[in-house]
């Protein structure tokens, strides 16, 4: 089949669009029939720069970098230190002593290294030295959560819908059926086919099978033929994007799933129609296709699914079939903010900020900012308050303190997971009295530094 653009129709020029833009992802997605200016990098200033600028802050929690980006993406911080404020330019949390100059947000302080101060300031009797193992530092940040209620955002959204929807389907070329959307994200007129979800009992659904952080797509035809595409964009928001009134004959796939994890994997399902995927797991779930094994349990044979089925899959299936009911069955989007949507917004927000995620990538993100070439031994504060840093100080500690001597994903999970018995899925929710009895062990520990020096070398040396 000959390939063209699904905005335009265009056979030639085309490329491969992000379906989630790049620097939103560790787990990228792509639609090859997507025209390379016109409906690929135009939107890029049209609509997707304006959210991944705002969502800064968020990438960073969750360790998700552009793959052509070298750093993390900015987000803007106030800092007080020893009572004085500092508004900053973050790329991450340990930047704020790296050597650059940081001025006090009244102008009257500075903060640099001791060299730099005194040359700055031409009087040594000026410069106070500081020691960073032992002041008060405090970290805030100001989130706005205007960005996930703009035009840009719902164009994204719509986007994001249409482009998945389509490369699930194979479609090539513009089809009318198609063209509310298409406006939509080519021109940002026309109907908003965006709305939000505002059900708490979803996000929970949700929440339970997915990992933290992911992006989550479910697609599904409802009876009067109209194509939906839910959206879970970071677990922050649930959003329903509608694709089409009436779908063209040659979409196939109308029961759809993508989970896109921070740890850049993914788990897909992708049937027919609803009870297509009904009746594939009857069949898998069938007496029938089923043997007994030797295993005697309390007496009775373990039976086992002479099909492989994983559990998790399992749990997917139940979660798409009671939430594709739930949403046939009720119409309560909100178009805006409102005050059910902010609550939940913001004890999402919590989640991802209070939960470390352990897994390389997010691991050796945070050696490589700590234990930087040439930086001093790591002795820690009592007075700071960083629950992420904690964490994943702890977690480098029970690498340094493990015997083993080379790290993989699997050795990495089971020294966390002996280590940190509150692990679920690599997810670790911190509170004080957790963060406090973690620093507390490692300073019963005399040698905990040279401990974390050694662990920190292990993740270093861990090879792609
Ligand atoms: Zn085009």
């Amino acid at each position: 089949m000959e390939n063209k653009c699904i905005y335009c129709g265009k056979n030639y020029d085309l490329s491969e669009s992000d379906i989630i833009p790049d620097a939103l992802t560790n787990a990228r997605i792509l639609n090859k029939n997507v025209c390379r200016i016109e409906h690929n990098n135009k939107f890029s200033d049209m609509f997707e720069s304006k959210v991944i600028d705002a969502l800064g802050f968020i990438t960073n929690e969750l360790d998700i970098k552009s793959s052509k980006a070298k750093r993390y993406a900015a987000y803007e911080a106030v800092v007080t230190i020893e009572g004085i404020e500092y508004n900053l330019k973050l790329h991450g949390d340990k930047e704020i002593f790296n050597g650059k100059v940081i001025k006090s947000s009244d102008n009257k302080h500075m903060i640099s290294s001791y060299d730099k101060a005194v040359k700055i300031a031409k009087d040594e009797s000026k410069v106070q030295p500081l020691d960073i193992n032992t002041i008060e530092i405090e970290k805030t940040v100001r989130i706005n959560n205007k960005i996930f209620f703009d035009t840009s955002m719902y164009r994204m959204l719509s986007k994001i819908a249409f482009e998945w929807y389509c490369s699930k389907n194979n479609i090539s070329g513009y089809y009318s059926e198609f063209s509310n959307i298409v406006e939509f994200i080519t021109t940002g007129k026309g109907t908003n086919p965006v709305s939000i979800i505002q059900e708490e009992k979803i996000y929970n659904m949700i929440d339970q099978v997915v990992n933290l952080g992911s992006h989550t797509l479910v697609a599904f035809e409802k009876e009067d033929g109209e194509i939906d595409v839910i959206i879970s964009l970071f677990g922050l928001l649930i959003y329903k994007v509608i694709v089409t009134q009436k779908k063209p004959s040659i979409c196939m796939y109308n029961f759809l799933y993508t989970e896109l994890r921070t740890d850049s994997s993914r788990k897909e399902i992708v049937h027919q129609s609803v009870s297509e995927a009904q009746q594939k797991l009857d069949e898998v779930l069938n007496l029938d296709n089923f043997v007994c094994t030797d295993i005697i349990i309390d007496g009775k044979k373990v039976m086992a699914p002479k099909k492989k089925i994983s559990l998790q899959n399992l749990e997917i299936y139940v979660l798409l079939f009671n939430l594709i009911g739930f949403l046939s069955a009720t119409n309560d989007d909100a178009t805006g903010p409102n005050f059910r949507v902010n609550k939940i917004f913001f004890s999402q927000l919590k989640n991802i900020t209070q939960a470390s995620t352990l897994h390389k990538k997010s691991i050796k993100r945070f050696v490589h900012e700590t234990f930087y070439e040439g930086h001093e031994k790591i002795k820690l504060n009592p007075n700071a308050s960083d629950k992420k840093s904690i964490v994943f100080l702890y977690a480098v500690y029970l690498i340094g303190n493990s015997e083993e001597k080379e790290l993989n994903d699997v050795i990495l999970q089971k020294i966390v997971k002996e280590g940190l018995p509150n692990v679920s899925n690599g997810e670790f929710i911190v509170n004080d009295e957790i963060e406090n009895s973690l620093k507390k062990k490692m300073m019963e520990d005399e040698n905990y530094s040279d401990t974390l020096e050694r662990g920190a070398e292990k993740v270093l040396n861990w090879r792609n």
